[in-house]
């Protein structure tokens, strides 16, 4: 199956000059959604993964069927302001944008093995952010998986040697 057939390309959107991956065009196809949550679990299943995390909110869209498939719970890493019991934060830089994201402090026990997971790795900012908060709370990030990862602007390089996982890379 050649899942990028089925990522949508939009030009100038959110803003003019970025050429923005439209992955609902995927997820809206159950058996290639199916097939593609099937292969980042192949990829990953050798990890010992205690809980999936994913941020906000793209990242809910791969992490939660994800950490189903692998039998695991799911962490949703929030924009802040947004959960209800006691957090961390942690603020970064987006491609486009800044903001703050946070998660619930009893969510992840010291020494659990965290996979992180998210639709699309542009800068890493997202993702180094969201390192962040996981070993903050004490947690070992073990891996990252993506359905796109965008090569040319480097964000594994930010990822503080973790091993990512991207299905489609551009
Ligand atoms: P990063 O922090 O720069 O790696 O940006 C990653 C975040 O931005 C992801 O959570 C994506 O949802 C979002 N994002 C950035 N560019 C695109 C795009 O072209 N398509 C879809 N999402 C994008």
């Amino acid at each position: 199956m050649n899942f990028k057939d089925y990522i949508r390309i939009i030009p100038d959107f959110p803003q003019p000059g970025i050429r923005f991956k439209d992955i609902t065009t995927l997820i809206n196809n159950g058996e290639v959604y199916r097939s593609a949550i099937e292969a980042i679990k192949s990829a990953v299943s050798d990890k010992q993964i205690d809980l999936v995390a994913g941020p906000e909110a793209r990242g809910f869209i791969i992490g939660a069927p994800l950490a189903i498939a692998l039998g695991v719970g799911f962490v949703p890493i929030r924009k802040s302001g947004k959960l209800p019991g006691a957090v961390v934060e942690a603020s970064y830089d987006l491609e486009y944008g800044k903001d703050k994201l946070a998660v619930h402090r009893d969510a992840i026990q010291p020494g659990q093995r965290i996979l992180i997971a998210d639709d699309l790795l542009a800068t890493g900012g997202t993702i180094a952010t969201t390192i962040n908060l996981i070993k903050q709370l004490g947690g070992v990030p073990v891996g990252a998986a993506f359905l796109i990862e965008l090569g040319y602007l480097d964000g594994r390089d930010k990822m503080d040697g973790l091993d990512v996982f991207s299905l489609m890379s551009y």
